[in-house]
């Protein structure tokens, strides 16, 4: 397969099978906002479950938060966003197009007559480099003034730093403990595209661990290894997942040391969650701007500090993408191309497809009555359109794992077939046995 190809064929079977569609598609669509589409919401979500089971239910140390987008704005000046948030941008005077100072397409130095703009070629329309806050602005309230202005949150973390002293007392926590929360966050990027993987608006799965001093290092190499080995248990290829660690000019202001898991997506290696040491910086920050003390009294102790933070973030979109991607194949099959979803069967939005083989002689009567069994238990799909090879075809795109059909041998013993998704091998099963086959099978 070629590999800039393959992005295209994801969309468009995104598209096709109701994963994801473009936002206000009907009006042209707006830039790089996606929306997920019936399927596209429960792959979300079975990640989103996943993640905030092995989080927050697994374990003790790990409490749940759910804060505002909207915060204090002095939460984004302590936080070092409104000044230092940015990236450096060059604009053409004359087809108004924006691009990153950096952007490799642009020819000669921006700002100077040589510079040509990569979109309408023109010389020397393209202007010095500027700052450009990446936050979106708001106003809250009924005036349009500076002291009514809001910033829609770019990342889920700073609501569990303002948010970490009264987790800790609410739920009598003791440090080392962490506090877990999925969110929405927004970032005007200026560069977005490749599908969902870059957006203005998406979903962050964050988990921030509080820690002494000194133990953060150990605490880090910790939560290093067990996100690598997340992933891999979702089913992600080991071969397509890596570690990159950043080197001291790329370590943001705020981190001591920085890892992100990337993957090999097919337009090349790309993070899809960072984990990073903050050391103290947030906390101290926050009490210095906020005047409220945010040390930990350490019970056993009595000793008193500001912890450290190791923070593990992933984005549930890329996330998303990444299940994608990767389960994305296409193989022959008795001579025809078959594009199938290879999902984990924990992620797949629909668990079983249901299917009469022919609409005749009873078979549509029994195989409704097995779905009606079925459903409420496992997320299923009933389909009788179309020959059967295309329903099966339809169910292996949408990512699938089994289908159930009742044929000519049902009406005789109650047995019907179970077809695996994956080795195409199909099994008889006692039509009173399946749903806890299907049980069996689904949490292997
Ligand atoms: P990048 O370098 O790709 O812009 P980042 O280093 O700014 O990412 P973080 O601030 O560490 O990213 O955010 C943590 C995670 O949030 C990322 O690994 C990614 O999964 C997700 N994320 C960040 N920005 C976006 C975005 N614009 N669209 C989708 N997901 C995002």
């Amino acid at each position: 397969m070629a590999k800039t190809s393959v992005m295209d064929k994801i969309v468009s079977l995104a598209k096709r099978r109701g994963y994801v569609f473009q936002s206000s598609e009907i009006y042209g669509g707006l830039g790089s906002v996606w929306d997920y589409g019936p399927l596209g919401t429960e792959l979300k979500k079975n990640l989103k479950d996943r993640w905030w089971r092995s989080m927050v239910y697994e374990r003790e140390d790990i409490e749940g938060l759910d804060a505002a987008i909207l915060m204090h704005p002095r939460v984004w000046e302590a936080s070092g966003h409104v000044s230092g948030f940015t990236d450096p941008l060059v604009d053409c005077k004359q087809c108004k197009n924006r691009f990153r100072a950096d952007d490799a397409r642009i020819k000669g130095t921006p700002g100077l007559p040589d510079a040509q703009c990569p979109v309408c070629g023109t010389k020397g329309t393209l202007t010095a480099p500027r700052l450009f806050n990446l936050m979106f602005k708001t106003f809250m309230g009924p005036v349009e003034e500076e002291a009514a202005i809001v910033y829609l949150r770019p990342e889920t973390a700073q609501g569990i730093y303002v948010n970490y002293l009264n987790v800790l007392q609410a739920s009598r926590q003791k440090i080392p403990f962490g506090i877990a929360q999925i969110g929405k966050a927004f970032r005007n990027e200026i560069t977005p595209g490749n599908f969902t993987f870059r957006t203005r608006e998406f979903e962050q799965m964050e988990m921030q661990f509080f820690v002494k001093p000194g133990e953060d290092e150990a605490w880090f190499d910790e939560w290093r290894a067990r996100r690598m080995q997340w992933h891999q248990d979702l089913g992600i290829r080991a071969d397509r997942l890596r570690f990159h660690q950043h080197t001291p000019d790329e370590l943001a202001h705020y981190a001591k040391a920085a890892f992100d898991i990337e993957y090999e997506f097919p337009f090349g290696w790309q993070e899809f969650e960072g984990i990073h040491n903050r050391t103290d910086f947030d906390l101290s920050r926050h009490q210095e701007h906020s005047g409220k003390k945010l040390e930990y009294l350490d019970p056993a102790t009595s000793e008193r500090y500001v912890p450290y933070i190791i923070e593990t973030s992933l984005g549930a979109d890329r996330l998303a993408l990444v299940a994608l991607v990767d389960a994305y194949a296409e193989e022959e099959v008795e001579g025809e191309t078959r594009v199938v979803l290879r999902l984990h069967p924990a992620l797949a939005p629909i668990k079983v497809g249901v299917f009469p083989l022919v609409k005749k002689d009873g078979m549509p009567e029994v195989a409704t009555r097995i779905a009606s069994d079925l459903r409420g238990h496992v997320a299923l799909f009933y389909d009788d359109g179309g020959s059967i090879g295309r329903r099966y075809r339809r169910q292996d795109e949408a990512g699938t794992p089994f289908g159930i059909t009742v044929d000519g041998q049902t009406l005789e013993d109650q047995t019907v077939t179970v077809r695996d998704r994956d080795t195409l091998r199909q099994e008889r099963i006692a039509a009173d046995q399946l749903l806890a086959y299907l049980r069996a099978r689904l949490s292997a």
